[in-house]
């Protein structure tokens, strides 16, 4: 079987390298460098930055607790030149990875002529194809757009600007608004609705009040035009760098109408990848829905097997994910149930009160449990401040099912990975009897689990 997959990001890698590792026939197109938007301007560019950002807050933490005498000396210039350096060799990596595995890289922009593959002039023969194109910024129709920056431009800043507007209210613009405001810019972050709307209300709160401090969030304005020096809104004018953080668009127009698309543009698929054109599947963002490098890596996988007559369907229950702050807000949720809130301040407080849950409630017996974090690694020296986070949890009790869970802890995103898994194997509350801890531990979401096990 002859593969050919268009697009070397986290899609369209996780399906040549699953291909090649069934020893099948693979030809990767890629017009960039491998490793798509997570590696080269999105993932791991977030992650240079924030390690530094973190830095800057803790020593600032600790020279406020009289701990430490710091001069944090910063220049964003060698911070860009060192995110690159790191990029460069991730990069080398990836590829070698990738050559290595027996798969043929072409360093070409694809197009797709009547079901055929076109590169630098040349055709690529296939039996299956993936397309994996990923997505690029969303630019509002807004006068002046042209003056603003996306996230493709964070690494050309020649240096860091005095004040930075930020136009979205989603989680790369909370993650450079955490950036940017550490490294002391002094950041705006203008919503035209809501802020962090995947978020309920009480980690929305800890998120603005706790790990956005010295953010200014403005709700409900709408940016009107953009020029060089600034945002005029509905709330007056901004002035700074403008950095849009308004959401992607699927980079799908090389099918033109050869398959059906969705109204955003993502290729539409079933849960096997299959697009509505006989051999061609598609994978990762430019199918639209959630957008992670992780749920990429699996629909490329997914498309890959079934390409190959492995018959296997994507499951999207119980996603893990994250945003990256001076902690981590990592959450994940299998569906909408009603339910009754139970705010807890200490373990010992941790008790169910039905008496005021409804009647539809009370049938599914739906309850959240809430527990501040713990002291630990990357928390100990914020529990005087009483900012060690805190974690949340939605179960059944009767069946022992999880609903939802949030947990805001610097060991969350990689906790909830773990939950993620474990949930998806279809765990019950009663199971974490049997849990053993690491000690000292910044993840509490397991003794919610371990209270809710004994219900
Ligand atoms: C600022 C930012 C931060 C992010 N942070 C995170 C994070 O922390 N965690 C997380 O899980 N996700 C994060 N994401 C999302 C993640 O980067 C994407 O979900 C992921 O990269 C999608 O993978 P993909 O393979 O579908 O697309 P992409 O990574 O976009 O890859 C698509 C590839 O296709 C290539 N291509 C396109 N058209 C053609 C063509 N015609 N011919 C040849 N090649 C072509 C492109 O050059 C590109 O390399 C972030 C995104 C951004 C923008």
């Amino acid at each position: 079987m002859k593969l050919v997959i268009i697009g070397g990001g986290p899609a369209g890698r996780a399906a040549a390298m699953e291909s090649a590792a069934l020893e099948e026939e693979v030809t990767l197109i890629e017009k960039g460098p491998v490793g798509g938007t997570c590696l080269n301007e999105g993932c791991m560019v977030i992650c240079g930055l924030n390690d530094v950002a973190r830095f800057l807050n803790d020593a600032q933490n600790f020279q406020e607790m009289g701990l430490v005498d710091v001069n944090c000396d910063f220049s964003y210039e060698k911070v860009v030149h060192g995110v690159k350096e790191t990029l460069n060799k991730i990069r080398h990596v990836t590829k070698k990875e990738t050559l290595e595995a027996g798969i043929e890289l072409v360093s070409a922009e694809a197009k797709l002529e009547d079901g055929t593959v076109w590169a630098d002039d040349a055709e690529y023969e296939y039996d299956r194809l993936i397309i994996a194109t990923g997505a690029r910024p969303f630019i509002p129709p807004v006068n002046g757009s042209e003056h603003a920056i996306t996230y493709k431009d964070i690494l050309d800043l020649k240096e860091l600007p005095e004040k930075l507007n930020i136009i979205g209210s989603g989680v790369i613009a909370t993650e450079f608004a955490h950036i940017f405001s550490a490294m002391g810019c002094e950041v705006h972050i203008l919503c035209r609705n809501e802020f962090l709307r995947p978020l309920e209300d009480d980690a929305r709160n800890y998120v603005e009040e706790k790990l956005l401090k010295k953010v200014k969030i403005h709700k409900k304005i709408s940016a009107q035009e953009i020029n060089s020096t600034g945002v005029e809104t509905s709330a007056g004018f901004f002035e700074g760098t403008v950095l849009l953080a308004t959401g992607t668009v699927p980079n799908s127009e090389l099918v033109r109408d050869s398959m059906e698309k969705g109204r955003g543009g993502e290729i539409r698929v079933n849960a096997k990848m299959e697009t509505s054109a006989p051999h061609i599947y598609a994978a990762g963002d430019v199918v639209g829905g959630v957008g992670t490098t992780p749920v990429a890596r699996m629909e490329g996988t997914i498309a890959a097997r079934n390409a190959l007559g492995i018959a296997t369907q994507a499951d999207y229950s119980f996603l893990p994910q994250a945003i990256s702050l001076d902690y981590d807000v990592a959450f994940l949720q299998n569906d909408y149930s009603q339910k009754q809130s139970l705010q807890t301040d200490t373990k010992k407080d941790l008790k169910i009160d039905s008496s005021n849950l409804t009647k539809d409630q009370i049938a599914e017996n739906v309850v959240d449990g809430r527990i501040p974090g713990s002291a630990g690694p990357g928390s100990f020296w914020r529990v005087l401040s009483s900012e060690t986070g805190f974690s949340k949890t939605s179960v059944d009790l009767e069946s022992g099912s999880v609903k939802k869970m949030v947990s805001i802890a610097p060991s969350a995103r990689n906790n909830m990975s773990y939950l993620s898994m474990l949930l998806r194997l279809g765990l019950k509350t009663y199971e974490f009897n049997h849990f053993v801890e690491t000690h000292p531990s910044t993840d509490s979401v397991y003794k919610l689990m371990r209270f809710f096990s004994r219900y």
